[in-house]
């Protein structure tokens, strides 16, 4: 954790904020793609969860984001790092579309073991939110009667079944996944568990609550469309009330920081440091002018 001294307030920055590997390879891939290949360049869905880098990319280098392939009829198209439904890969493939597939090594992980489980007979359970892209993807993966949940309650009316395999959204905190593999427990006579929950998001999450313990202020940076960034934001609200979930420098409100000492500031998976360091320096800017 790294940390800034001002005159009234001290502002502490947790150390893994900004994007996290699989972003910063998309958005790598995503630049490359755009300096080197001619032609219409699209991303299916946005490339990542942040407003901003969406429009600097569509400003800078004119890609821009399609809700699906039935939108696209040339060119190339990229896929973000959440991965898409394997039939929308497969209608870009029939188009004959160039595909630049970003799609992070975790989130391949886990579709393969949603294959793997389905292809050997297992019932599979996708541990993860229903609406999330990447559990989308997920879910195209497996054999009819994959199911999707996020607690123990919304498997209750799941039949008995000879084997189930569990696999989860890698940005799901780890409780949760606990909880629909208790819920697993009882309704089948084997069980296999992946813990497929990604490294980068679980350390994000323990930092940011260890920050949120110490300090009087909580600010959280990200696209409010990012899941994982609401997630932070839903942790360091539960430990420190004053939680503050914010897009851009601009919606920081002075009042919040009245009377604290200490300020923490982390990001969710899909935040750039521009936009983490313009959130700083405001709060600076509101440190400074308060001790004068
Ligand atoms: S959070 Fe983890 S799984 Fe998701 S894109 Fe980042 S590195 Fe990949």
């Amino acid at each position: 954790m790294e940390w800034l001294l001002n005159l009234t307030m001290e502002i502490f920055i947790a150390k893994s904020s900004g994007f996290c590997f699989g972003v910063k390879r998309a958005i790598n891939m995503a630049d490359s793609c755009a300096r080197e290949t001619r032609g219409e360049i699209y991303t299916l869905g946005p490339i990542i969860h942040n407003p901003q880098v969406v429009k600097r990319l569509e400003e800078s280098s004119g890609v821009h984001a399609k809700k699906s392939i039935g939108e696209v009829e040339r060119g190339t198209v990229i896929i973000r790092s959440h991965g898409a439904r394997l039939d929308e890969l497969n209608k870009a493939k029939d188009k004959g579309l160039n595909i630049v597939d970003a799609t992070c090594p975790f989130v391949k992980k886990a579709q393969d073991l949603v294959s793997r489980l389905s292809a050997e007979g297992y019932t599979v359970i996708v541990a993860g939110e229903k609406d999330h892209p990447e559990v989308k993807g997920l879910v195209s993966y497996g054999s009819a009667g994959i199911r999707v949940a996020d607690c123990a309650e919304a498997l209750a009316d799941m039949p008995r079944t000879k084997k189930i395999g569990v696999i989860a959204q890698t940005t799901l905190p780890i409780e949760k996944l606990e909880d629909v593999v208790s819920a697993c427990l009882v309704k089948a006579s084997e069980l296999k568990v992946f813990n497929t929950i990604c490294n980068a998001t679980s350390i994000r999450q323990k930092e940011s609550a260890e920050l949120a313990r110490k300090v009087d202020v909580m600010v959280v940076v990200g696209g409010r469309n990012s899941a994982n960034t609401r997630r932070l934001a839903e942790i360091c609200r539960s430990i420190r009330e004053k939680t503050h979930h914010i897009e851009v420098a601009s919606e920081i409100d002075p009042a919040w920081f009245e009377g604290a000492q200490t300020v923490g500031v982390t990001s969710g998976a899909s935040t750039p440091d521009w936009v983490i360091d313009e959130a700083v320096g405001k709060i600076r800017a509101i440190s400074g002018k308060a001790g004068h």
